[in-house]
């Protein structure tokens, strides 16, 4: 099951563990409480997931937590990081 504690981003004193079924939930679990307790401004979870936010609009303390929930949560950039792949090259059957 995907956890996500207060030390994993290094929130320090924070004794929080946000536990679910699925890394999007956990995130979003993760990320009201550091909004409620923290003060820290993260983006809406969708945002997060999606690789979507504006970083230029957070500070560093936001932006720091936000790669390392990633990082912890093995959430990737589908699509940009991974190599492309060439298509199969099937070569005619001879007659
Ligand atoms: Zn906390």
């Amino acid at each position: 099951m995907p956890k996500l504690t207060g030390a994993d981003i290094n929130v320090s004193g924070c004794s929080f563990t946000a536990e679910a079924d699925t890394a999007g939930e956990v995130l979003r679990r993760m990320v009201e409480h550091l909004r409620s307790e923290h003060d820290i401004q993260l983006p809406d979870p969708e945002t997060i997931l999606g690789w979507d936010e504006d970083e230029t609009q957070l500070d560093r303390g936001a932006r720091l937590a936000l790669r390392r929930m990633r990082e912890r949560l093995g959430l990737t950039k589908k699509g940009l990081d991974e190599p492309k792949m060439d298509p199969i090259q099937v070569p005619p059957i001879e007659s």
